[in-house]
C-alpha cells in the first residue's frame, strides 16, 4: 500500500475502466481525488463509491476548461492521464480525420493536462505524472493498431521528455503499458466484430495467463508507480506476460 493521505490527484475518464478503478484506488489510499469524464453522469456515481473522490465533467480536448478546472482545484500532486482511444486500423487504410482525433484525444490532451498542471508541481518542488500508453507501443508492433501504437509511442516521447527536462525539480512522470484489459471499450470492440464470443475467445487465447487483466490491477500498478518516489521516465509493463 502507498500512503497518499493529504494528496491531491487528478485522474481523467474516470468514469469507466482503468480511469475509475484508479480513481477509486487513490482514494483507498487515502487521497484526495478529482475525477474528470465527459460522461458525466457515469463520473459522478463515483462520489458515492469512496469518500475523498470529487468529481468534474470535463472534456480534456478544451483547453479552457482544464485550465479552470486545474486553477479551482489547485495544488495537484498526482496527476494520471488515461484519456484515450484505441482505433483499428494499417497504415494503407488509415482514415486521416480519426487519426487527426486520436493523436488529439490520446497525445494532445496529456500535453494540455501537464502544460497546466506542471506549474503547480514546479512552483512547489513536487510532482508526480502518470500517462497511460500501451503495451502495443511500448515493446512490439500490433497489427490492426497502427494509428493507436502510434498515439501511444508518442505518449512514451512524451513521458521521457517530461521525466528528463524536470528531473533536477522533484517531477516524475512515467507511464503504463498495459495489455488487454477487461473495459467498457473493450466489450465495444469485442461486440462490433459481429462474433463477441469468437473475439473474446481468440483474444483469451493469445494471452500467456490466459485471461484477459482486470482494470484493478492495473489500478493498483497505476498507484504504486504515482508512489515510486525513485523512479521517473520508465515505462511500466502489465500484460499478463504478453511480451514476457
Ligand atoms: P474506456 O475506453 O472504456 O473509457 C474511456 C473513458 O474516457 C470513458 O469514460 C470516456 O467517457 C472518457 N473520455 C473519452 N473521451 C474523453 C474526453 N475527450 N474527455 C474526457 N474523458 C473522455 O477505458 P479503458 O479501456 O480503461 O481505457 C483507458 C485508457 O487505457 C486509454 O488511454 C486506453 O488507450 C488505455 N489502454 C486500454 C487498454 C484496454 O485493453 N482496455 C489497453 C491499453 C491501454
Amino acid at each position: 500500500a502507498v500512503d497518499l493521505r493529504g494528496k491531491t490527484v487528478l485522474v481523467s475518464a474516470a468514469a469507466q475502466g482503468i480511469g475509475r478503478a484508479s480513481a477509486l484506488e487513490f482514494a483507498r489510499q487515502g487521497a484526495t481525488v478529482h475525477a474528470i469524464d465527459i460522461n458525466e453522469v457515469r463520473v459522478r456515481t463515483l462520489e458515492a463509491e469512496h469518500e475523498g473522490i470529487k468529481t468534474h465533467k470535463l472534456d480534456v480536448l478544451d483547453d479552457t476548461a482544464i485550465q479552470t478546472l486545474v486553477k479551482k482545484i489547485g495544488a495537484i500532486d498526482i496527476l494520471f492521464n488515461c484519456a484515450g482511444i484505441v482505433l483499428n486500423d494499417t497504415i494503407l487504410n488509415v482514415d486521416m480525420e480519426n487519426f487527426d482525433f486520436a493523436f488529439d484525444l490520446n497525445v494532445k490532451s496529456m500535453v494540455r493536462m501537464i502544460r497546466f498542471v506542471l506549474p503547480g508541481m514546479l512552483a512547489r518542488g513536487e510532482g508526480s505524472i502518470i500517462n497511460m500508453a500501451s503495451v502495443s507501443a511500448c515493446t512490439r508492433g500490433v497489427p490492426n493498431q497502427f494509428t493507436f501504437g502510434t498515439t501511444k509511442a508518442a505518449v512514451i516521447g512524451l513521458t521521457k521528455s517530461v521525466a528528463a527536462e524536470y528531473v533536477g525539480q522533484g517531477i516524475r512522470c512515467n507511464a503504463i503499458c498495459p495489455g488487454v484489459v477487461d473495459t467498457p471499450s473493450l466489450e465495444d470492440r469485442l461486440r462490433s466484430t459481429g462474433d463477441y464470443e469468437a473475439a473474446r475467445e481468440s483474444v483469451i487465447a493469445s494471452l500467456p495467463m490466459g485471461r484477459i487483466g482486470t482494470p484493478e490491477e492495473v489500478a493498483s500498478l497505476v498507484v504504486y508507480v504515482a508512489g515510486a518516489t525513485y523512479a521517473t521516465g520508465q515505462t511500466y509493463v502489465i500484460d499478463g506476460g504478453l511480451t514476457m
